[in-house]
């Protein structure tokens, strides 16, 4: 809006009482945020005054969509935009076709400044409130935003914002698939010698979440899914000053899916093949005892990486054969002879537990329920016999608790999906899920803009 003389009154009213609050301003803080605000004044003002100049040059006009024909100049319309420095106004020049076709408003300026029809709010303003959405709920999230800001916006918007930008990761992730499942090399991510040299870890593992059973209703039940978490690190050793070795998780990537082992695979061999594991000089997949990622395992990974079973995973397998074997053997107790087959496995003796399962489990001796048992038990360490070495994968430095994914899992999904009665749709899940991944993954800000927006980074009080 060209502004008028009681306007421009009003604003040098506002002006100088501004000023005169920073004059009588006493305390430090006081002080602070009087200047503040009128350095949030004189930003609105230069931003108002670069769109007004920049829309007055000569515009060209495109042709009308629809026939072909030269759009005419229909003169000034002002439009307006919430920013990260408050609402801004300017005007300027739309176009129309001469035939009045419909449908051919054009509005060349707000094309060449990036911004959408229809569009409210100004796109630094939507990754601030996305960035907060990603760690807080929705209405806490619009608080800190105010408080961080002072702008106003719903939770409602937020929201919206979140579905907006996760929906392109979203998209993002099918387009790469896509190329990469069309044949299309990814491009791995550019790696220090160091981190090169390092090894891969694989992990993998399911953690479920809370959705609404219907759709536009949060009645009914809550319908528990699983998201299938990938986690992917090169790994560093550093002896601490217990003189113990300690790993550490180095360029960490992050795939999630709500969904299937069909939707999951091709993500988490994209990110693998991002990762640079076809020239990593070690390989190591890590998950717990669940069938479907030790197929995934089989299909995908084993022809170049050392699988290895969660080693308290395989304990708890331990701990249902001892349970179940009670001969009344007061020198054999369930915990003792735990004790004995977890140290066992440990220190690389597997080969003792596999005879020893296989003898009990066939012995005459043996109650037939707990044979079963015992079989089963046998199976799984004898299915599971290399990925159990545990003692030569402690020596090769190799991690044997699949702790870090389980954290992983902790941190991506429990903290921001599994509040106190909060319930999902699916899509709202999955694009706020994509959107954490994005930042898990260093890939957050390029969503948004391809310079950055990162405040830290262009404020000068670094
Ligand atoms: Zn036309």
């Amino acid at each position: 809006m060209i502004t008028t003389p009681t306007n421009s009154y009003s604003e040098s009213e506002d002006r100088s009482s501004r000023l005169d609050r920073l004059h009588q301003s006493q305390t430090l803080a006081a002080i602070v945020i009087a200047a503040w605000q009128i350095g949030l004044h004189v930003a609105r003002t230069l931003v108002e005054q670069q769109l007004n100049e920049r829309a007055k040059r000569p515009t060209d006009w495109g042709p009308c969509s629809v026939c072909g024909q030269r759009l005419h100049s229909k003169g000034f319309a002002t439009r307006q935009m919430v920013t990260l420095v408050g609402l801004v106004q300017w005007r300027r020049r739309l176009g129309r076709c001469p035939q009045g076709c419909k449908g051919s408003h054009a509005a060349p300026f707000d094309q060449t400044l990036g911004i959408a029809p229809y569009q409210q709010s100004s796109v630094e303003l939507k990754r601030l409130g996305c960035l907060l959405s990603l760690f807080v709920p929705f209405e806490l999230a619009a608080w800190l935003l105010s408080q961080l800001s002072g702008i106003q916006v719903s939770d409602d918007s937020l929201w919206q914002w979140v579905q907006q930008y996760g929906q392109q990761a979203a998209c993002q992730w099918e387009t790469d698939v896509e190329n990469w499942e069309n044949g299309e090399d990814p491009v791995p991510e550019a790696l220090s010698d160091d981190l090169a040299a390092m090894p891969l870890l694989i992990a993998a593992d399911g953690v479920t979440v809370p959705l609404r059973p219907q759709v536009g209703t949060p009645a009914g039940k809550t319908l528990w899914r699983e998201v299938k978490v990938g986690l992917l690190a090169r790994l560093s050793h550093r002896i601490n000053r217990h003189g113990k070795l300690v790993t550490r998780l180095q360029r960490r990537r992050l795939v999630a899916v709500l969904g299937d082992m069909a939707t999951f695979r091709p993500r988490l061999q994209l990110e693998a093949a991002r990762a640079g594991i076809a020239t990593a000089p070690h390989v190591v997949w890590l998950s717990d005892g669940a069938r479907g990622f030790w197929r995934l395992f089989e299909t995908c990974f084993s022809h170049l990486a050392v699988g290895i079973l969660d080693f308290y995973h395989a304990a708890a397998y331990l701990w249902q054969a001892a349970d179940a074997y009670k001969d009344g053997n007061p020198a054999r107790t369930p915990q003792m002879w735990f004790e004995r087959l977890r140290h066992q496995l440990r220190h690389g003796y597997v080969h003792r537990i596999i005879s020893e399962l296989r003898w009990l489990s066939r012995s005459p001796n043996t109650a037939a329920p707990t044979r079963t048992v015992l079989k089963r038990v046998h199976d799984f360490f004898d299915k599971h016999r290399h990925h159990v070495q545990y003692r030569l994968f402690k020596k090769q430095g190799l991690p044997i608790g699949s702790g870090m994914v389980e954290s992983a899992c902790k941190w991506l999904i429990q903290q921001r999906f599994k509040g106190v009665g909060m319930r999902w749709s699916e899509p709202g899940l999955n694009h706020l899920l994509q959107l954490r991944v994005a930042w898990g993954n260093q890939r957050f800000d390029t969503l948004f803009s391809q310079h950055s927006l990162v405040l830290p980074i262009i404020s000068p009080n670094r």
